[in-house]
């Protein structure tokens, strides 16, 4: 490992040192190589020489079943991956400006569906997003006439955020605000300390409040691994995209998720998620996937969150 990197040694989720690896690869050759060059293709280019000497490895927890790559990017090789290596204005126009209007259809019905949620005048409710991005669930909060924050580590979105009128918390002010509910889509896996950040994002809730964690779906990344496919499409069956090397620090089952959050001091709330997605597409996926389990008849491991995807909501305990 060269020190560009830093090691993890407890699992980031639950804390345990019950860990083992279960992977490892190094950087300078294939598959990762390759992996890398053709992920980025059209949005930035990796510096080779900084990942030089080091390995992708992985290590999965015993306790909470989470997966997390154990030597991750520092600071400083995580902020010149952001913002320099992918060049935030290529990912603008090949992300951002890609979207028809069927994304932003999608958003509206969730946030619509989350205010309704919670249960108040939307004028009463003060919301957060985490890792907002460029600023587009905020954008749909704030459009409902919640109170809305975002905050954003990489300086490019959150200046273009703030351009779109949100207020922009930096993250150490967090902790000053007491939140109805907090939004953090597609974030805990790029996370370096996921539960030591949850525990802090918590604080931040009011008493009984809400947050909304949603996260690639890692449930079966170890027979993933097993096929060891680099090169298919991310909607592939095989995709490896849940523990992206650089980004994806951290590969969260439903189990390993619920765990976490119950760490920092939260309880799931046992609100379907498909109840938030009212498409069509989710309604006859989670028929197949309630068919599906009847054929397979009881999950043999006896975990109670088999088949559940890792996009719930947990509530802040008393
Ligand atoms: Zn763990």
């Amino acid at each position: 490992m060269n020190n560009e990197f830093v090691g993890r040694e407890a699992c980031p989720g639950c804390d345990a040192t019950t860990t083992r690896e279960i992977y490892r690869t190094p950087y300078g050759d294939a598959p990762v190589k390759p992996y890398l060059d053709a992920f980025y293709k059209g949005v930035g280019k990796i510096d080779h020489a900084r990942l030089a000497g080091s390995d992708f490895a992985l290590s999965a927890c015993d306790d909470c079943s989470l997966v997390f790559q154990n030597e991750i990017p520092s600071g400083a090789l995580l902020e010149a991956l952001y913002e320099q290596m992918i060049n935030p204005g290529q990912a603008f126009d090949a992300y951002e400006n890609s979207y028809d209007v069927r994304f932003y259809v999608q958003l509206e019905r969730h946030v619509e569906k989350t205010v309704r949620f919670l249960n108040k005048n939307p004028g009463e409710l003060k919301l957060f997003d985490f890792g907002m991005g460029w600023g587009n669930w905020c954008m749909f909060v704030q459009a409902f006439g919640c109170e809305t924050y975002g905050c954003e580590i990489s300086e490019t979105r959150a200046k273009h955020a703030a351009s779109r009128g949100i207020n922009v918390v930096a993250y150490d002010d967090i902790a000053s605000h007491q939140f109805d509910m907090i939004n953090a889509e597609q974030v805990f896996e790029h996370l370096a300390r996921p539960l030591e950040t949850l525990r802090y994002l918590v604080s931040a809730l009011k008493p009984g409040g809400l947050i909304w964690i949603g996260v690639p779906n890692g449930g079966d990344i170890r027979s993933r691994l097993e096929r060891d496919n680099w090169t298919t499409d991310k909607s592939s069956a095989e995709s490896l995209n849940a523990v992206a090397p650089l980004e994806h620090l951290n590969c969260f089952s439903a189990k390993a998720l619920v765990r976490m959050a119950e760490c920092a001091g939260c309880e799931l709330l046992e609100i379907p998620h498909r109840r938030l997605q009212s498409s069509r597409w989710a309604m006859w996926r989670h028929r197949v996937e309630t068919k599906m389990k009847q054929l397979r008849g009881p999950a043999p491991s006896g975990d109670k969150y088999e088949g559940m995807t890792p996009d719930l909501f947990f509530r802040k305990k008393a």
